[in-house]
């Protein structure tokens, strides 16, 4: 793929390193951003977050602390309210990718009006595309996992339907992404491995992601179809990441709290991998993943972890030496075996043996999916058509059951 391909990398203009976070008031003077709005978590302002913006900035920052895990609808709305009336000029997200992806919505609908419902796609909305450029958005960060804040996606759940559903826009990307690894430090053991499987899910899948050409604009034939997929940028950034996760992430869910290296090499790991997978999109632990996160009690890093043993397994016929590499890269061992399906079998139980070590969720019958539930869940997964299309091998209602079921226990 080299020399053959016009591709188009997009990403925020980034900073990255411990006590970075202390220079967010010049990075706000250089982005000419007055009057800043804050949306966080409860947990944050108990941590002190305020304060320390106030002693970095000189003056108060009006703020909304109401990012709920997993945000529903409902509570971007609010948050929308919230920056709107503040008439302030730029928006600051310090949180995970709850906090992320609230704040993206809320810019959005506080730009433009409307609801959630507007933007998402049928059946469960209008899906009214992104109008155009929302206020300068900061986005601060402080769990290594989604990515989110270089990516261009936001996800919300529905609580009506019980799903959970993605606004996708360049527009949405945040302006700068301000990564500080010491406000990784006080992530629990457990959110550290959920956060980490999301990381490691998406630089896998970024990395193995099916090339092809995807026509953005379909009605507007002058508009040049867009190149989906793993090419040679996003191969590097997500092998670079997946090396991360083999390397830190047992040491960041141990000694989280005061293992800075492990916190750091994790928050590159999640960016690089959140680089990677926006560029070239994910595939079927993704969207397999979607029907889990509304019906059981499963944070998004724990489902698309759970599944990416057997996808990686699934997948590995579309390219045996992708799946071998994940597997040499994440144990920084080659594999022992000849045979290239055993060398992908190889590869997905070196995966397995990581989630055993941080004490990952086991399987998706801890969760409480049952053999009944897997034909419905299988059936939504086929209607996951963006997230399927870059998924490096045709996908069928019956290669989701295989899946599903082999990632019971
Ligand atoms: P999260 O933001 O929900 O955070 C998990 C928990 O950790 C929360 O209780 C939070 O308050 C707490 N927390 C966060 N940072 C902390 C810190 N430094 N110290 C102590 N506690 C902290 O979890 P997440 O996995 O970061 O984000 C999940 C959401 O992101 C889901 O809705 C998921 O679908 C979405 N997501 C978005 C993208 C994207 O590109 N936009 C990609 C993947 C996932």
């Amino acid at each position: 793929m080299v020399g053959d391909t016009i591709w188009e990398f997009r990403s925020p203009r980034s900073k990255f390193g411990p006590g970075s976070f202390n220079e967010l008031g010049a990075e706000m003077k250089r982005m000419r951003c007055e009057k800043p709005f804050v949306i966080t978590t409860r947990g944050w302002v108990r941590r002190g977050i305020i304060d320390r913006l106030k002693e970095i900035l000189g003056t108060e920052v009006p703020y909304w602390d109401g990012v709920e895990p997993e945000p529903s609808a409902e509570s971007v709305e609010e948050a929308a309210k919230a920056f709107k009336e503040s008439n302030a000029d730029c928006l600051i997200a310090i949180g995970g990718g709850s906090a992320l992806d609230t704040a993206k919505i809320a810019n959005l609908l506080a730009t433009y009006g409307g609801s959630v419902r507007d933007y998402i796609a049928p059946p469960y909305g209008q899906g009214k595309p992104v109008p155009g450029p929302v206020k300068p958005m900061i986005a601060v960060p402080t769990t290594a996992g989604t990515g989110s804040e270089v990516t261009s996606v936001a996800v919300v759940t529905l609580k009506a339907e019980n799903v959970k559903v993605g606004i996708s826009s360049d527009y949405l990307r945040p302006s700068l992404a301000l990564l500080d690894p010491e406000l990784t430090l006080t992530v629990p053991p457990k959110v550290t491995a959920d956060t980490g499987m999301d990381a490691l899910t998406h630089a896998v899948e970024a990395y193995i992601a099916k090339p092809y050409w995807a026509r953005e604009k379909p009605e507007d034939p002058l508009k040049r179809p867009v190149y989906v997929g793993s090419y040679s940028v996003t191969e590097s950034l997500a092998e670079k990441a997946i090396e991360l996760v083999g390397k830190y992430l047992r040491r960041a869910v141990y000694w989280g709290k005061t293992d800075l290296e492990a916190r750091s090499g994790m928050l590159l790991a999640s960016y690089l991998a959140g680089l990677a997978f926006g560029n070239s999109g994910v595939g079927l632990a993704h969207a397999a993943s979607y029907p889990l996160g509304g019906r059981f009690k499963v944070t998004h890093g724990e489902a698309v972890g759970i599944l990416l043993p057997a996808v990686l397994e699934y997948n590995a016929p579309a390219n045996y030496e992708k799946a071998k590499k994940v597997g040499e890269l994440l144990s920084g061992t080659e594999c022992p075996e000849k045979d290239p399906q055993k060398c992908a079998e190889w590869a997905a139980n070196v995966i397995r043996a990581l989630q055993k070590d941080i004490k990952f969720t086991p399987g998706l019958e801890v969760v409480g999916v049952t053999e009944e539930d897997i034909i419905e869940m299988a059936e939504e997964t086929m209607k996951q058509k963006r997230l399927l299309a870059t998924n490096p091998r045709p996908v069928d209602v019956d290669g989701v059951i295989w899946v599903y079921k082999r990632s019971m226990r």
